[in-house]
């Protein structure tokens, strides 16, 4: 059962997405709060603590991995580049401190496994942020795929694209920066695809190929300004997926099967207003979502997973399965091989 203690949060790194959509999301939150904030800038952190009713510590990464504050907070919530999470989970953990860590989850697979090896030995709960599993649009396609109205899942497609520059108009940006990202479209957001396919499948893949290509000369330090990739899954279930961070921004998933198909569009944007498509037998249903709080809804299931003692269904095995994969098509990109996984 839930004790009227909510979970409190220290929030570690304090970017556009921790400041506009983490720390609102916890605010309305039930089961939540957010008590400390952890930056590398310690003016941002006090600035931000200032316009916050709950948030009682403005700390230092230093700081952090010295333990202040450790007593005000139960979780921490990291969302530094992807390159630069495993050292604040590594300290959560040594601290007993669970964690919600945003995806994916770190820059390589040798550091996504030191990640989930340091929560193993302290027995800490780690859940990797994918904001899809408690989607109700996404869920609800999940429904219509389990009740088996598509019939044999056949193929997925997905494709998550954005003009990255036009977003975030700054050529040094991390997500440009191999050695801070890991890789750009495929990393970021080629993951929604991949993620979400196996969520609706409820199956892990077995080999990738693909293609990756950079052509403006932004994208110079990462291969993926575009990228396109292919993930089989066992019994000959093959997922497409297409990812780019410099065209126009769209998102879709669609499942199609022996008995018709179902299909989320736009799927993957938090400012999204889902639909769901379903075809089966020659009928066509489309149902509108509205739209709810997804970052929200995340941090109450994490919370509630804290709270009762379940396991979060994206723990760091899973969160790894997509690291091996991704890590996986940009091996098999360079010179057009397939990977097993
Ligand atoms: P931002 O660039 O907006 O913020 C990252 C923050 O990390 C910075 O503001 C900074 O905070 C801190 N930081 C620490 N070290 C560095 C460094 N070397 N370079 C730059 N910043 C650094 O990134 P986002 O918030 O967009 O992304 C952060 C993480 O969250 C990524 O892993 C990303 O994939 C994930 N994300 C997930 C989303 C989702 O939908 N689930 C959406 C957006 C991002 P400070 O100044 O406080 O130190």
């Amino acid at each position: 059962t839930e004790t009227d203690d909510p979970v409190r949060f220290a929030m570690v790194g304090l970017g556009w997405w921790t400041r506009e959509q983490a720390m609102p999301a916890v605010a309305s939150g039930d089961l939540c709060e957010t008590t400390v904030l952890v930056s590398g800038d310690r003016e941002k952190a006090e600035s931000v603590a200032a316009d916050s009713a709950t948030v009682d510590h403005a700390v230092t990464y230093e700081e952090f991995h010295d333990g202040a504050a450790s007593e005000a907070y139960d979780a921490v919530y990291v969302v530094t580049p992807n390159a630069r999470h495993l050292p604040f989970v590594e300290t959560a953990a040594e601290l007993g401190k669970d964690v919600l860590c945003e995806k994916p989850m770190e820059a390589t697979v040798d550091r996504a496994e030191q990640m989930v090896a340091a929560c193993n030995e302290h027995d800490v709960t780690l859940m990797v942020a994918y904001r899809m599993h408690t989607e109700p649009a996404v869920r609800r396609a999940k429904d219509v795929v389990d009740a088996g109205y598509v019939g044999d899942p056949v193929f997925v497609h997905g494709n998550m694209s954005e003009p990255i520059l036009e977003l975030v108009p700054d050529p040094d940006q991390w997500r440009l920066d191999w050695e801070l990202s890991g890789g750009c479209a495929t990393m970021d957001i080629g993951i929604y695809s991949l993620n979400t396919a196996r969520f609706l499948l409820d199956a892990d893949p077995v080999r990738v190929q693909g293609s990756v290509a950079s052509v403006r000369p932004e994208f110079d330090d990462v291969p993926d300004e575009h990228a396109a990739f292919q993930v089989d899954f066992p019994d000959h279930t093959f997922a497409v997926c297409t990812a780019s961070q410099n065209a126009a921004m769209a998102s879709h998933i669609r499942v199609t099967g022996t008995e018709g198909e179902v299909r989320v569009e736009p799927a993957f944007y938090p400012w999204d207003e889902r639909r769901l498509h379903v075809s089966h037998g020659g009928s066509d249903i489309d149902v509108s979502f509205e739209q709810i709080d997804q970052m929200e809804e995340e941090f109450e299931y994490f919370s509630h997973c804290l709270l009762t003692g379940e396991d979060p269904y994206a723990d760091g095995e899973h969160g790894l399965v997509d690291i091996r994969a991704l890590k996986g098509v940009y091996e098999a990109a360079e010179d057009g091989r397939v990977v097993e996984l």
